[in-house]
């Protein structure tokens, strides 16, 4: 559970609002970018009060634009706020908080799928991966097109312990699309059960904290917004390689609304597909005819477990993909296709 911190009293000094800073700056928002900005402090102070408590905190914030969950941050009393934003236009209005907050707002021109957080923090931060999570936080409200790779990014770091997590187990509180916040959290059974929901899940403790609707956001986007907090977890619980837990979840809702099995078949090249997966569902105890969403928690963990002893017998089953396999045949067809017209 993400603990709901105290916000302090305003600490920076009397600053132009949000909405002039925009208006000074002629912040207007890129539809191409996907800019919705956030002007009402009550909101942003939520968000940063439901990340947790940040006092003393180092806390990264992705995607700050013009600065309102950047003021609640510092408003925080944390030790250090990084932010790292793609577009310059915000790079002054940054500037002007962090004249406001001296020593405290570090300013990153940066793209947050690129930027390396490796060394961003100071190393007594970092802790053991069973202590307590580290005293760093990740902030952001970003477009959707950028949080959802992000986030699947941050995952695999989570399972292989770097980048942010180089530090221990540092949480996460970042916007979706609410549709997409919905299947990061959806239970075994739920309609928005999906590929995200099993990756977040198996690695994390995922929570919807609470939506926005659309109308909080300049402009207003077509959808409501969900606030998502992740805290990785000691224990992972599919203990396998991300890419191959990354891979059985990816066939299993491969044809959501059919039986798991039409899916996970396509694990498997043609050759021994009907032996291959009755093996793999009898071996993992799991019934054909599940619907994808109906599949547990224990049920991917004894899937992946299953498969990785195959692809140790067969060591080309990894890297067998049956979506490759597709675009042989259909070049292959065309070329045969081609052939035939000009003899
Ligand atoms: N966080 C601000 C708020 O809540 O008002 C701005 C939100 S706006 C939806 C997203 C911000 O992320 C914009 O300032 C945009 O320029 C920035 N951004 C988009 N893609 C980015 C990327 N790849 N790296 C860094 N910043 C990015």
């Amino acid at each position: 559970m993400a603990a709901a911190g105290k916000l302090n009293p305003l600490r920076l000094p009397p600053l132009p609002t949000i909405r002039e800073i925009i208006k000074l700056y002629k912040l207007h928002a890129l539809k191409q970018l996907s800019q919705n900005f956030l002007l009402d402090l009550r909101l942003t102070d939520k968000i940063v009060r439901k990340a947790g408590d940040l006092t003393n905190a180092y806390v990264y914030e992705v995607g700050p634009g013009p600065g309102g969950i950047t003021r609640s941050i510092l408003n925080a009393d944390v030790a250090e706020l990084l932010v790292v934003e793609k577009d310059t236009r915000f790079l002054p209005g940054l500037q002007m908080l962090s004249e406001a907050a001296p020593g405290k707002l570090r300013i990153v021109h940066g793209d947050v799928l690129t930027f390396r957080t490796e060394n961003a923090f100071p190393e007594t931060l970092k802790r053991q991966w069973e202590d307590d999570p580290p005293n760093i936080h990740i902030i952001g409200n970003l477009p959707f097109s950028v949080s959802t790779p992000l986030i699947i990014k941050w995952l695999e770091n989570v399972s292989s312990r770097n980048g942010p997590f180089a530090y221990g187990r540092t949480q996460m509180t970042l916007t979706f699309q609410k549709e997409v916040a919905e299947r990061l959290t959806a239970n075994t059974g739920g309609q928005q059960r999906s590929r995200l929901s099993i990756m977040a899940q198996y690695l994390c403790s995922v929570q919807h904290l609470f939506t926005i609707p659309g109308q909080a956001f300049v402009p207003k986007p077509e959808v409501d917004v969900g606030v998502v907090h992740f805290t990785p977890l000691i224990r992972p619980q599919i203990e396998q390689p991300f890419k191959l837990v990354e891979k059985v979840v990816l066939n299993a809702f491969q044809f959501r609304r059919k039986y798991c099995y039409r899916g996970l078949r396509m694990l498997f090249p043609e050759a021994q597909r009907v032996e291959s997966t009755e093996r793999l569902l009898h071996l993992a105890d799991v019934d054909p005819t599940l619907r994808p969403c109906h599949l547990s928690m224990a049920h991917f963990q004894r899937l992946c477990d299953v498969y990785r002893e195959m692809c140790e017998e067969d060591p080309q089953l990894f890297d067998y993909n049956f979506r490759e396999e597709l675009k042989g045949c259909r070049s292959k067809m065309e070329q045969e296709k081609k052939g035939g017209e000009e003899s």
